[in-house]
């Protein structure tokens, strides 16, 4: 039985943002990213939170246009068109998701692909699919980034995906066939699920669902990564793995809260001073972390 070894996500994105906020305060540029949210989605106000003063700790200065949630899609596409063009604006971040009857597709492909900090355009997504994307993803990027201070390699490692929207679980699987793993997506779909996930050596759960993944699908000392983010009927909120289970059983395993969302937070941090520092030099191949 290993000694299951907890991936505190918390612990390295202070790590993270400690690094770049003196890499900010010595470059003596003050980033700008400007943060988009429609209505009044309790969820979205609490991330939008988070990130600002995340922002805010590292020297980026956010500029927030929080509008009403039955503003039109044209009047939300002009004011990314304008945030687009300004000089001023380094990064964009539009929060999901947005009210039923707009388009989040049209509204995503308005943003610059430069300025795109979430990696969503059909331009950043495609680009991770050939290896030539601007920005990755944040969750994702925290994916990799956590499995990389885990794993001393990921090199032919076999990684399921349990989950495969356009946020988390598909660019995460272009992230991981770049970096040589053999990966499965399994979605809510697939069949065989039991089978599929005792062969992994890495299990990333992003679907959402408490309590999906128990000890007897996983193999002994697999990594596991658990993107979930579920709150319970009495408040309480948890992943998609049953952590305890794991513990003796995993070789390691992301807590949630405290795993794979701060770190998040803090690669929306890094690809926003990347896009400043693409920005100010004209170079776009300034590399990610
Ligand atoms: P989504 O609803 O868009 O996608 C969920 C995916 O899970 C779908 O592809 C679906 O087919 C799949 N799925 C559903 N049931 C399944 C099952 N039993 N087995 C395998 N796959 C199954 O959700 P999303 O936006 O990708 O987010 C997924 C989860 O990750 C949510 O809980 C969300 O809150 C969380 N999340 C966390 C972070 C973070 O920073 N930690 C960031 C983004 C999303």
């Amino acid at each position: 039985m290993p000694d299951t070894i907890i991936l505190n996500g918390k612990e390295l994105a202070q790590e993270l943002n400690q690094t770049l906020a003196e890499t900010i305060k010595n470059s003596g540029v003050t980033p700008l990213l400007a943060v988009i949210t429609v209505g009044d989605n309790p969820a979205s106000q609490v991330y939008v939170r988070n990130k600002r003063k995340a922002a805010q700790d590292v020297g980026i200065q956010t500029q927030e246009y929080h509008l009403n949630a039955d503003t039109k899609q044209e009047s939300i596409v002009a004011l990314i068109q304008e945030l687009n063009e300004s000089e001023k604006v380094n990064a964009i971040l539009l929060q999901l998701p947005v009210p039923e009857h707009l388009n989040p597709t049209v509204l995503i492909e308005a943003i610059s692909p430069q300025k795109d900090v979430d990696g969503l355009t059909s331009y950043n997504a495609g680009g991770l699919l050939s290896g030539r994307q601007l920005f990755v993803p944040c969750t994702p990027r925290a994916c990799l980034y956590l499995l990389q201070k885990a794993l001393p390699t990921l090199d032919g490692l076999h990684a399921v995906i349990l989950g495969r929207s356009a946020l988390v679980g598909r660019p995460l699987a272009s992230l991981l066939l770049q970096h040589n793993c053999t990966v499965t997506v399994a979605h809510s779909h697939s069949q065989h699920m039991s089978d599929i996930l005792k062969t992994a050596d890495i299990i990333i759960s992003a679907a959402g669902k408490p309590g999906l993944l128990h000890k007897e699908d996983v193999k002994v000392g697999a990594a596991v990564i658990d993107v979930g983010i579920n709150r319970l009927s009495d408040g309480k909120i948890v992943g998609d793995v049953l952590f305890l289970e794991m513990l003796n059983h995993a070789g390691c395993i992301t807590p949630v809260p405290g795993g794979v969302g701060p770190l998040t937070v803090a690669m929306l941090l890094q690809n926003t001073w990347l896009a400043t520092q693409r920005q100010k030099s004209g170079h776009t191949d300034i590399a990610l972390l």
